[in-house]
């Protein structure tokens, strides 16, 4: 199967792919955390366990390596064994994997997305999360929900109620107190289409997934700098990693690495 450097990045999420060729980088501003102080979440403490995984020591040379274990980076991690399973894939972590927002988010899926050109995109990847869930059996309570417009004013509240479009429900204010407590709304207007998700199971299956598909996976090993050429070299605090791509999926730590970041 043959994959275009855009469908690759399609298929793996939001990361970035830093090939042979881009700009060198330096440490980011305010530095790279390394200290593993993160709380766990509620969520996570309903979860299964993340598989076990070592820090990342020695020195190694790979196809890819993914900087970043939450959903982009394990998910960039499976989907590149799906489609390259003759790389060697690996994923650094400098927390715990999936430790970041993948654990501690609010679990509301759907296929809207502003600000994008590509129409369609939300909608191909909602399916491609359901379908990876289904093929990897992952228990993270997925299950169809809808979403509650909650108007403060009455004059808001009437509005909406008589501008409903065809699939939303009005919900009175009685109906609202009863059913989440509160009694401060002038009404409320239901959609449906949308799912929940329990986020920190998804990010352990994602885990699961990864690892099953041949991915390695690493935690507690914080990429501290990146420098391009052919090859790329990573440091880590006790190691580094020689790559042929590089896929960086570290969210909104990603300046602190180097990239994206703002003049100020
Ligand atoms: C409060 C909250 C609620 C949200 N609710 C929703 C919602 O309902 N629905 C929805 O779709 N989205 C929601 N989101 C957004 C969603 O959680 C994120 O879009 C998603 O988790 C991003 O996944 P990620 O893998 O890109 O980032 P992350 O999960 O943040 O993973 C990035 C990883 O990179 C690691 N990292 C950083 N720097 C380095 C480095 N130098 N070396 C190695 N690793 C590094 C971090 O430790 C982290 O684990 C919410 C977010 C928050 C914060």
């Amino acid at each position: 199967m043959t994959l275009s450097r855009r469908s690759f990045l399609l298929a793996s999420g939001a990361g970035v792919i830093a090939a042979p060729g881009v700009a060198g980088l330096v440490a980011g501003r305010g530095g790279v955390e390394t200290a593993n102080v993160r709380e766990h979440s509620l969520w996570t403490s309903e979860a299964p366990p993340m598989p076990p995984a070592p820090r990342f020591e020695g020195e190694r040379k790979v196809d890819l390596a993914i900087i970043g274990g939450g959903y982009t980076g394990l998910a960039c991690a499976y989907y590149a064994k799906i489609f390259r399973p003759e790389w060697s894939v690996i994923v650094l972590e400098s927390h715990g994997l999936g430790s970041g927002a993948s654990s501690r988010n609010s679990g509301a899926v759907s296929a809207e997305y502003v600000g994008i050109s590509d129409a369609e995109m939300p909608q191909r990847g909602l399916d491609r999360l359901r379908r990876f869930i289904e093929a990897e059996q992952i228990d993270c309570d997925f299950a169809p929900a809808s979403t509650l417009k909650l108007l403060t004013s009455k004059s808001a509240a009437e509005d909406a109620r008589s501008d409903l479009a065809p699939a939303a429900r009005w919900i009175s204010p009685e109906e609202l107190r009863e059913s989440i407590g509160s009694g401060y709304y002038a009404g409320a207007v239901e959609f449906p289409g949308y799912f929940r998700v329990q986020p920190a199971k998804l990010v352990v299956g994602h885990a699961r997934a990864a690892l099953r598909v041949g991915a390695e996976l690493f935690e507690d090993s914080p990429a501290l700098c990146v420098e391009s050429g052919r090859t790329a070299e990573i440091s880590t605090p006790q190691g580094k990693v020689l790559a042929d791509h590089v896929f960086i999926a570290t969210n909104a730590h990603t300046p602190r690495l180097g990239f994206f970041q703002r003049s100020m």
